[in-house]
């Protein structure tokens, strides 16, 4: 089990970064570029609600860029995953790696709490 409610968060905002579509062989390491290179400017979080399909190398490519988020102190979090996500999300026990939140505004909000609890206590993040 990851300790991660002892990280320190160097939390500078949060980018949405918006997929849509497909994410599978095709695009997976697209995708992991874009992530980590929104990793340099703050924390991410992942817009999924206009993905239709993500496969295996699709999900393997979201836990790839959220250990470099770890590595990087960055919150990466995972916003409206199609239902087929969150059932693969579930099944793996992702969700402590993904936290995973209904839509991007709820993600924000959250979030936004987590920066405001930095400094002071130490906040884990959120499973939904
Ligand atoms: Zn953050």
């Amino acid at each position: 089990m990851l300790d991660t409610g002892q990280e320190q968060f160097l939390c500078g905002g949060s980018t949405v970064a918006e997929l849509a579509g497909e994410i599978d062989i095709a695009t997976t390491e697209e995708t992991y570029e874009l992530l980590v290179s929104l990793l340099d400017d703050g924390c991410v979080i992942v817009d999924l609600s206009a993905v239709e399909f993500i496969d295996a190398s699709g999900v393997n490519a979201l836990v790839k860029a959220a250990r470099e988020a770890s590595l990087a102190h960055r919150h990466l979090t995972l916003a409206a995953p199609p239902r087929q996500l969150s059932r693969i999300l579930d099944v793996l026990a992702l969700h402590q790696i993904l936290p995973t939140h209904p839509d991007v505004d709820t993600a924000r909000s959250i979030h936004s709490r987590l920066q405001q609890g930095r400094g002071g206590h130490h906040t884990p993040p959120q499973v939904v």
